[in-house]
């Protein structure tokens, strides 16, 4: 069963706008071509001005989920010369430390819960390490880490700082100028709500010192550097997507920059939490991001079974977990092209459900 016309809260794929929609169901172009370098060239400048990202640096583009963004940076930026201290505070941050693995990287496992790491200067081991990775969001649990914090850290170490800001970017600030971060990873499917398929990595000047020869055809950046010169990818590019990510960012442009999609995304979480207070559901996380709310029912509800009764009932999705968090938690995006009167769909089947159970 397709589910197209549910209400979407989930991560990823999130709600794209009809505008977006609408690139998407043209006929995909030719692109080796002048006509598409631009549209690979607006993309670079747009991504590069989203994140402050300093003088000279670069973006590849990789078609692939943003599982290819982590493993390829892993791949082309560390070596077995590094030492990476991994923030593992979740799903996706345990998958940094198996690419690592992996890719047989020296690093350290930083299990960290219950902090976003402001305090980074004591928890973190005192140990030499070379490099610093964390998911700026950790989208299993729906908590961000302060990049000012673990920047400044990362700069008095002088650590490589790798950010996958995969379910942030568009709803939760970042600025790899002002936080010393050398590596962004972007992804098509969360904060910049276009389909899955297209995965960004933004190198900053010290990053594209660091790629090296890698034992991979298709996640070799320097083959990527190369063509980007002429605003080509070396194999098919996701033509389609890319052109939707140019209209996107045209679209973030015209109302009013990534500071005012930031500031709306941050008002819609708030007034989604505000107007659930009276419901036996608690936040998870003192450290949420503006782009999602992870919920524990307190009167002894499974999260499953409200997950399931959304769904069937509302034709609401929102996101369960999985294993041990299965009853505990579920998560609801704010990510993509919301409105509060959509977020208010969610709310009224929430105070409805509540009343009938
Ligand atoms: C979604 C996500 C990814 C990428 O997952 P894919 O399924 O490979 O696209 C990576 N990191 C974070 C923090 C994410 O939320």
């Amino acid at each position: 069963m397709i589910y197209e016309d549910y209400y979407i809260f989930t991560p990823g794929p999130v709600k794209m706008s009809d505008e977006i929609l609408e690139v998407g169901a043209k006929q995909t172009p030719y692109f080796r071509n002048c006509e598409f370098s631009d549209v690979t060239y607006a993309c670079e400048k747009g991504l590069l001005k989203m994140v402050n990202a300093p003088e000279g640096s670069k973006v590849i583009f990789l078609t692939a989920s943003g599982t290819a963004g982590m493993e390829s940076v892993v791949m082309n930026l560390l070596t077995e010369d590094d030492n990476a201290l991994v923030v593992h505070g979740g799903g996706f941050g345990g998958r940094f430390v198996d690419i690592c693995a992996t890719h047989t990287i020296p690093h350290h496992d930083f299990v960290v819960e219950h902090s976003n790491l402001a305090d980074i200067e004591t928890l973190a081991p005192k140990e030499d390490f070379t490099s610093l990775i964390v998911n700026a969001h950790e989208t299993s649990i729906g908590h961000i880490y302060d990049l000012d914090a673990m920047g400044a850290y990362a700069k008095k170490r002088d650590l490589f700082f790798v950010v996958d800001a995969i379910s942030m970017l568009v709803t939760d600030p970042i600025d790899m100028s002002v936080q010393n971060i050398d590596v962004v990873i972007a992804s098509s499917q969360k904060g910049l709500a276009l389909p899955p398929g297209l995965t960004m990595v933004i190198l900053a000047p010290r990053a594209l010192e660091r790629v090296q020869c890698v034992k991979s055809l298709y996640f070799n950046f320097k083959d990527y550097l190369h063509n980007g010169e002429r605003g080509q990818t070396p194999y098919t590019p996701a033509v389609t997507i890319m052109l939707q990510l140019e209209a996107r960012l045209a679209q973030i442009e015209r109302r009013g920059g990534v500071e005012q999609s930031i500031r709306s995304a941050k008002a819609i979480a708030e007034y989604f939490r505000e107007s659930i207070k009276d419901l036996p559901l608690k936040a998870y996380t003192p450290f949420m991001p503006n782009a999602m709310t992870t919920l524990t029912p307190t009167d002894g509800k499974s999260a499953m079974d409200i997950v399931n009764a959304l769904e069937d009932g509302y034709k609401i999705m929102v996101c369960p977990n999985g294993g041990a968090e299965r009853d505990i938690i579920f998560r609801v995006s704010h990510m993509g092209d919301m409105t509060k009167a959509y977020t208010d769909v969610l709310i009224d089947a929430l105070h409805d459900y509540y009343g009938k159970n």
